[in-house]
């Protein structure tokens, strides 16, 4: 037995490196790129990353959605936060005005903490918001991200979600970053999203919809199959606000 298990421990060592560098011919919808991507991550995902416009697959699917709403983005005043440079380059073009903002100098257009806006009320149509809320306050945010949004505006948003949980998971006792990725994944992520994320978008004022990928999108661009972009509408103006929204400025 252990002698089969060493020999068999190359095998499978050699079948993984070779994977790294692609499984299955994919085509990229961000930028047109057909044939193999490469494996991102730790532990490897096998097909996630485009070697032309470096994007993963949460990229490429919220890329989906802004195919299948271009008409909303072209007459949008988009915020992009923490922009992706695979997206932010076409986006700087289709949006009707395009400001990208980040937590850290030089990554953005402006800098802006998400937990406090400091953008006026009701200034903006678009609000793009992908893989953040797992990193900060996310009541804050969701309430900033509402207060900043026209009526009729969409928050886009993506994070880490676990279907099979029904409450999320937080633990104030985990401090250390490598207690975060022990408990939540990431040095530097906060919580495990349950399904009940729902509930907090909703809470901050937001109707919500929801898009994954169908077949056979998922596997022709290499994505996630069941990941989702979350969107967040604001309905109606002076809905009633949120625990912990700021008043508007
Ligand atoms: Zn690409």
């Amino acid at each position: 037995m252990i002698r089969r298990r060493c020999l068999e421990r190359p095998a499978y060592v050699k079948s993984v490196i070779k994977q790294l560098k692609g499984v299955h011919p994919r085509n990229c919808n961000i930028c047109g790129y057909q044939g193999n991507f490469r494996a991102f991550g730790h532990p490897p995902r096998y097909d996630a990353l485009c070697p032309s416009c470096h994007s993963l697959e949460r990229h490429r699917l919220l890329f989906s959605w802004l195919q299948a709403n271009n008409d909303l983005v072209t007459q949008a005043d988009t915020l992009h936060f923490a922009p992706e440079p695979c997206l932010a380059s076409i986006l700087s073009c289709r949006a009707k005005t395009y400001l990208t903002a980040d937590l850290v100098f030089g990554r953005a257009n402006i800098i802006l903490n998400i937990e406090q806006i400091d953008l006026p009320a009701g200034s903006l149509d678009l609000v793009i918001c992908s893989h953040i809320l797992e990193h900060v306050d996310d009541k804050l945010a969701l309430a900033e991200l509402y207060r900043v949004l026209r009526p009729g505006g969409i928050a886009v948003l993506m994070f880490p979600v676990i279907e099979g949980w029904i409450s999320t998971y937080e633990n104030e006792e985990v401090t250390t970053p490598k207690g975060r990725d022990l408990h939540f994944g990431q040095m530097d992520h906060v919580r495990y999203f349950g399904r009940d994320v729902r509930d907090r978008i909703t809470a901050a004022g937001f109707t919500l919809e929801e898009f994954t990928a169908t077949e056979p999108a998922a596997h022709r661009h290499g994505l996630m199959r069941g990941e989702k972009v979350f969107i967040g509408k604001k309905m109606i103006l002076n809905a009633p606000g949120p625990v912990n929204r700021r008043s508007d400025r």
